[in-house]
């Protein structure tokens, strides 16, 4: 048996969620004496060759050009091919804003069925059974897919990749069968438009609120997320304001995020927000309502003015790093 995964890359640098996402398959994968193969499109043959550290046997590496972009009709048509050619029933994906699309169309393509967001994979009685946040993060569901194709999307940062071991994937060069009309769209280059570390792959997270008062307050935010080599996030209050830009925005109809470390200055707590961050790791608040709902999922709570307690945190923190 066979369990692919699909490894992600963004200017030919595999992303970090596919490494944890290869990890936790080849769990699955010893449990159920099967093996992993991933699958890459685009970087190089050494990324490729890289993801056998992880736990990969073999990478299915496909050089094509065209699918350097995320294209969906044709990747997953090109995914579709690679579970025929190694005899896959499961694939395994990050569900990155990639994988959240791709994921759903697949299971559809191959007449199978998808368990989304995926926050604990396991094999019982031997089935693979996965657990998944629902209602919002209110509640936790099992699940278990009854049809034989089986695709599951990983939660990124939840899973934990662990270091390399330094043995090598086996590479085989694939090179899908696709022809013009599967390219329905096509991406044809990329601005960035932020430098910074993306909300949703960053480790370490400070969040502001509308407890901020007003966009001029934001380098409080900015300067105790410098000082943690930290991602800024955003309560929806704050983006709906126009303070900070969507991208930035954590919760139901923003990023869903699992940092080592999530700080929520001045945020309420409100259940659209708590869906985007509840699994964190650690949760620290900051807010002067000590009955703020965010204190019920805190691990550390400090009920305090963020005018007071950003800095104070701020400055102590740089004094810890010698900065
Ligand atoms: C369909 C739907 C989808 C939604 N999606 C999202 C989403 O994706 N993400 C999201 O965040 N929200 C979402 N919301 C909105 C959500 O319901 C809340 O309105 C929003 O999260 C509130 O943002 P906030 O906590 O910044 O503001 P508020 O609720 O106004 O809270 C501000 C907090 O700051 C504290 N505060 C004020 N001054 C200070 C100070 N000086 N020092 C310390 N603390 C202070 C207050 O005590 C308060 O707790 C959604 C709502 C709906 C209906």
């Amino acid at each position: 048996m066979t369990i692919l995964v699909l490894a992600e890359q963004r200017d030919g640098k595999v992303k970090k969620a596919s490494y944890e996402a290869i990890k936790a398959a080849s769990a699955v994968a010893t449990q159920l004496n099967a093996t992993v193969t991933a699958v890459l499109f685009g970087a190089d043959e050494a990324a490729a060759k890289s993801l056998g550290g992880y736990g990969a046997a073999k990478t299915v590496f496909v050089a094509d050009e065209r699918l350097h972009f995320y294209a969906n009709s044709a990747y997953v048509k090109s995914v579709a091919q690679i579970m025929e050619k190694e005899a896959a029933d499961v694939v395994m994906l990050p569900a990155t804003s990639l994988g959240k699309d791709l994921a759903p169309r697949l299971a559809v393509r191959i007449d199978g069925a998808l368990a989304p967001d995926v926050t604990s994979i396991a094999v019982e009685d031997g089935a693979i059974v996965a657990q998944r946040p629902v209602y919002a993060g209110k509640s936790v569901i099992k699940v278990k897919i009854n049809s034989a194709k089986q695709v599951f999307s990983l939660r990124p940062n939840v899973f934990s990749a662990g270091e390399a071991s330094g043995t090598e994937a086996v590479v085989e060069n694939f090179a899908p069968a696709l022809d013009d009309a599967d390219f329905v769209t096509k991406a044809t280059g990329t601005t960035i438009a932020s430098g910074k570390i993306d909300v949703a792959e960053a480790n370490v997270i400070v969040s502001g609120g509308r407890g901020l008062q007003g966009p001029e307050h934001w380098p409080l935010i900015q300067g105790l997320a410098d000082t943690l080599g930290a991602a800024t996030g955003a309560s929806r209050a704050v983006v709906d304001a126009g303070w900070r830009p969507h991208a930035e925005q954590v919760g139901q109809t923003g990023k869903t995020v699992s940092p080592n470390l999530y700080v929520a200055c001045g945020i309420s707590g409100a259940i659209q927000h708590l869906a985007g961050m509840s699994s964190s790791k650690c949760i620290v608040a900051i807010n002067k309502d000590k009955d703020a709902p965010i204190f019920q999922v805190a691990d550390y709570g400090i009920v305090g003015d963020v005018f007071e307690v950003v800095p104070a945190l701020t400055e102590e923190l740089k004094s810890f790093f010698g900065k």
